[in-house]
């Protein structure tokens, strides 16, 4: 029989109405000789309420907001393990063979980086036997895993179902994974801010890397990685459409099966960074390194970063960006190593955005990044930091700007739909 893993997100099993419409698609499926694999989301909204609820909790003992990751994990798992068992029930109910599977179950085994952690692998026999000898649709609730050692409930990292589903679809050698949503496909960029945005039939998989970790939140960067790495063809399609006569979506598959390209595919944006700057660093040699170790051993990423040429040799200024949610860390590990660093004054900003324009066509054209540096400049868009790759390049501006900027862009690369 052929294998199919399907994935539904957070709206899509917002409520039992929806959840009932998901169980259709699963039919339709099952019907066309598929054996199937449904991997589900928390209910929308849950998972931001678990993870308030643990830092409630935290507070409400001490001032101190940091707790045990541990029990973060365990608590923050559960909203998988409702919809799971709700969806069992509902295609049961629907004389569909069906049950649920938590990750520790399956297993799905994962490292202990509680919190984000990494797959390190998966053992599909318990789901292949149940397709073999009852024909039974495996329920796996996403996002969650165990690790092997200590036996504790590990989570995937926020949006980490995508990842499980992919895994899964590898893990399984199904034949296809498809990612259900609430848009029907990837766009040029985020339908939801740009309406000119564009649906594309195919995306690569480089591509599609480099626009979720520029901040396309359609897919988790560790589900393209995956995707990549075992070459499974996964689709990205909505939820909402018909259940009786689904589109296809936008296919992310390897650059041979791409025909034609555009020199830019897609514009990303991200509100999730922050800007530090050191001003007057000693100009010698050691000082990135006295700056940027500190920072990697407190697991600080560190992103975009533009040191300027020092006008008297003597001092410089160091300007970087690092996420948000690790901002308030990563200038209390600088404080500590102020003296050693040898900077007099730190400055920094949290209301900044980073917009990235993506294309493999950038390989082979020269002068695509000048281009939005003159018509961001025309609009007063002021650039505090620029980085570029092969098939990148990325702004960093003022937050106010982040829809502007993108909408711009869009449109001077010819993205916008008629
Ligand atoms: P789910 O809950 O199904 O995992 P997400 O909210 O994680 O859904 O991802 C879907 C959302 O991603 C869309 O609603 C859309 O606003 C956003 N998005 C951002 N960039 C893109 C893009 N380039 N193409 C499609 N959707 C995008
Ligand atoms: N429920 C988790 C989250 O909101 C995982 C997911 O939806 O993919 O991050
Ligand atoms: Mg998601």
């Amino acid at each position: 029989m052929p294998r199919l893993v399907m994935k539904f997100g957070g709206t899509s099993v917002a409520n039992v109405e929806r959840i009932k419409n998901v169980a259709q698609h699963v039919k339709r499926e099952v019907e066309a000789g598929y054996d199937v694999a449904v991997v589900v989301s928390a209910m929308s909204g849950k998972t931001n309420e678990l993870v308030a609820w643990c830092k409630e909790a935290a507070l409400a003992v001490s001032g101190d907001p940091v707790y045990d990751q541990a029990e973060y994990d365990t608590v923050v798992a559960s909203g998988e393990q409702v919809t799971s068992g709700l969806l069992a029930l509902l295609l049961n109910k629907m004389g569909i063979p069906a049950r649920s599977w938590q990750g520790w179950q399956i297993p799905l085994y994962g490292d202990d980086a509680h919190g984000s952690a990494r797959i390190t692998g998966i053992d599909g026999a318990g789901i292949l036997k149940g397709f073999a000898e009852r024909k039974e649709v495996a329920v796996v609730a996403g996002f969650q895993g165990v690790h092997k050692e200590t036996g504790r409930i590990v989570t995937l990292g926020r949006g980490g179902s995508d990842t499980s589903a992919v895994a899964i679809a590898a893990g399984l050698k199904a034949d296809r994974c498809d990612i259900y949503t609430d848009v029907d496909g990837v766009y040029t960029t985020d339908p939801r801010i740009v309406a000119k945005a564009q649906r594309l039939d195919r995306v690569s998989f480089e591509e599609m890397l480099e626009l979720a970790s520029a901040g396309a939140k359609v897919l988790q960067v560790r589900s393209v990685e995956v995707a990549m790495v075992h070459n499974v063809r996964t689709f990205v399609r909505s939820s909402f459409d018909d259940p009786n006569n689904p589109k296809p979506g936008t296919l992310i598959c390897g650059e041979e099966e791409i025909v034609e390209s555009q020199v830019v595919t897609g514009i990303a944006y991200s509100k999730d960074e922050a800007q530090i700057t050191l001003r007057n660093v000693p100009d010698k040699p050691g000082v990135a390194a006295a700056v940027f170790a500190p920072l990697a051993d407190a697991n600080v990423v560190v992103d975009m970063i533009v040191q300027n040429v020092s006008p008297d040799g003597k001092t410089t200024d160091i300007t970087f960006t690092v996420p948000s949610a690790d901002y308030a860390r990563a200038m209390a590990v600088l404080a500590k190593e102020k003296e050693t660093i040898g900077y007099p004054s730190i400055e920094g900003a949290q209301d900044v955005a980073k917009i990235s324009a993506i294309g493999v066509g950038m390989r082979s054209h020269a002068g695509v990044a000048a281009k939005a540096f003159k018509a961001l400049a025309d609009r007063g868009i002021n650039i505090r930091a620029i980085t570029t790759s092969e098939i990148k390049f990325s702004v960093l501006i003022d937050q106010a700007y982040t829809e502007l900027a993108v909408r711009t862009l869009h449109s001077l690369y010819g993205l916008d739909a008629a």
